[in-house]
């Protein structure tokens, strides 16, 4: 299949995953790139363990360019059709769009019990009927934890005497307790918000939270056409981009509502879906954009974890449901907390499934727990990724671990802990040995050594102003102006991907001025559905037993390349991925925009 050629185009992007060209292996993922965006300032560039004081210097005004915040974003813009173009739509099942009523919820016009495109709002369905998606993250894998998360931000200001104290951009309630009592959280960001609010924005970043897409309006997810999905998530990406300088790989959807075609246009832009299996209804409290809940029962809601836990109902932890949307939610959240973590081990929803890299600028990397110190900076030292040592991997079916396999993609696993990136299907995704060969099981399996080129000569040079392959080394932190130099992603003028395996890497950061334009805001109120709530459910993983072929698609251009723009096919490129192609019969893969790859 051929695609449009666009400007905003990584090809490489899908790369940051590594996904194999096996028929079960997961679709390829990309990082839409947002033309002439400004640099973010006044943010951190890694995770920074230590308190940030951002309220005196952030900027509070809103960002410019972006649809009307809490509108509908429009479908005709170039840039959310260039992010269209780049979806594979082979790869998105073609469920119906869902019916919507007036109030925007969904009509339930339930598929049946074979539910073919796992409707979460329908059958509470968390693993895709397709073999290309992964399965939807929920729940807190290990006893005890809590994992902590908050939707619809960011912003929430005090109402209450506090009020006249606060800057009300800055400063939200929630976050100031949040980093009084010194804990971490996932939040799930509303690109209305982050585009009105970007200060708010930064001072969640800064704090040392993790932060995910919650989409551009708030729509229910599955009554949007194609178009409207890109566009909901496109913005909210560029806005969360614009204003923190992270691009995630997670999003939310509201309500929960999710079906496999939604699910997948949404892992293609980048992120994987996260939901919950525990909701404290704290939404549905009388409050602006809440409904008619009675606190009391939100009380008990809380009151009814606690409890259980301790009477040692839980097998496992738990995702626990909460939002920073109004007041309401906020000192119901700050009253609970101390008795939850007296209780739990309350760290951030992501933490818990051993996401620690949940965006695709890979310098932040967040700790294992709920703080403490943060590994080196990619950018300045040499890699945070293990490099193995001693003899090649040793895993096997039925032996798990990073101490028996290695943790990097095609080893087996048992679960995320075993793996550098994610435990999916019985398998690590992520980055390729770049020093063993990694042999999986089952023994029919064909075995490859799929190591990521290591760079020959002398160190870096590449400096700002110098380019290219030839003068940088095309790893992370990398300086470049376009596609060509990087082994990856060229973003911001920074390669992103691989870190050089071998060698530190110096980044300049070249300094920019913004200048912010005061945007004026309409605010309405979020309609919230007031039914009945929503447990998600265990469902047991497809019993997929590791027969996937590996494959030796993870290399990358090295530079005995011959293939060069203009030259095109097999026959002078070699058809693997970074080679320049007219279309797919050029390439081991798939031919994206004149370049073989995922
Ligand atoms: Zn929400």
């Amino acid at each position: 299949m051929l695609f449009t050629s666009s400007l905003f185009l990584i090809a490489g992007a899908a790369q940051a995953y590594a996904a194999t060209t096996t028929s079960s292996s997961f679709a390829p993922q990309f990082s839409p790139v947002f033309p002439n965006m400004k640099k973010a300032t006044g943010v951190v560039t890694s995770y920074n363990p230590n308190q940030y004081k951002a309220t005196d210097t952030l900027d509070t005004s809103g960002l410019s360019g972006y649809p009307n915040p809490w509108e509908a974003p429009s479908t005709t813009s170039a840039e959310v059709k260039a992010a269209y173009n780049l979806i594979n739509w082979s790869k998105v099942p073609k469920a119906p769009v869902r019916k919507q009523k007036s109030n925007g919820d969904w009509v339930s016009d339930s598929d049946g019990d074979s539910d073919p495109y796992c409707w979460w709002s329908s059958t509470n369905c968390l693993s895709p009927k397709v073999s290309y998606l992964p399965d939807d993250i929920y729940t807190c894998p290990k006893k005890g934890d809590w994992g902590l998360n908050y939707d619809d931000g960011p912003f929430n200001r005090y109402t209450d005497e506090n009020a006249k104290k606060e800057n009300p951009y800055a400063e939200p309630a929630l976050y100031n307790f949040l980093q009084k009592t010194e804990q971490k959280s996932t939040l799930f960001y509303i690109g209305s918000n982050v585009a009105t609010y970007p200060a708010a924005a930064k001072r969640g970043l800064n704090d040392g939270h993790q932060l995910c897409s919650h989409t551009w309006s708030h729509p229910v997810m599955t009554t949007q056409t194609n178009i409207q999905i890109v566009a909901e998530l496109y913005w909210t990406l560029k806005a969360i981009k614009e204003a923190t300088g992270v691009t995630v790989k997670c999003w939310r959807p509201p309500q929960g509502d999710v079906d496999d075609r939604v699910r997948s246009i949404a892992w293609q832009m980048g992120m994987r879906t996260i939901l919950w299996d525990e909701d404290t209804n704290d939404w549905a409290m009388p409050a602006p954009g809440g409904g008619d809940l009675a606190p009391k029962k939100v009380d008990a809601y809380f009151a009814g974890l606690i409890k259980n836990e301790k009477a040692g109902k839980y097998k496992t932890g738990h995702i626990v449901l909460e939002h920073e949307l109004n007041s309401a939610t906020v000192n119901m959240s700050m009253f609970w907390m101390p008795k939850i973590q007296a209780v739990f081990n309350v760290v951030p929803a992501l933490t818990c499934n051993n996401i620690l890299q949940p965006y695709w600028e890979e310098n932040f990397v967040y700790p294992a727990g709920n703080s403490g110190p943060s590994p080196p900076a990619s950018t300045t030292t040499a890699s945070p990724v293990p490099v193995p040592t001693g003899s090649p991997s040793t895993c096997t079916p039925g032996s798990f671990g990073l101490g028996q396999g290695d943790g990097y993609n095609g080893a087996c696993c048992n679960d995320q802990s075993d793996c550098l990136d994610d435990c999916l299907s019985g398998s690590c995704n992520g980055e390729a040995n770049p020093n063993t060969p990694v042999t999986t099981a089952p023994p029919a399996t064909v075995t490859t050594a799929s190591p990521a080129p290591v760079p020959t000569g002398s160190p870096s040079t590449c400096t700002a102003g110098s380019f290219g392959l030839g003068q940088g080394d095309g790893y992370n932190g990398a300086c470049c102006k376009d596609q060509s130099d990087c082994l990856d992603d060229c973003l911001s003028g920074s390669c992103n991907g691989l870190v050089n395996p071998n060698k530190p890497v110096i980044t300049t950061t070249k300094k920019t001025t913004t200048t912010k334009k005061t945007t004026t805001t309409k605010k309405t109120t979020t309609t919230k559905k007031t039914t009945t709530t929503k447990k998600a459910t265990t469902t047991t993983k497809k019993a997929t037993t590791t027969t996937k072929k590996a494959t030796t698609t993870t290399k990358k251009p090295t530079a005995t390349a011959s293939c060069i723009a203009g030259a095109r096919g097999k026959k002078k490129g070699n058809g693997k991925t970074g080679y320049c192609c007219s279309s797919s019969d050029d390439c081991l893969e798939t031919c994206r925009s004149g370049t073989c790859g995922l």
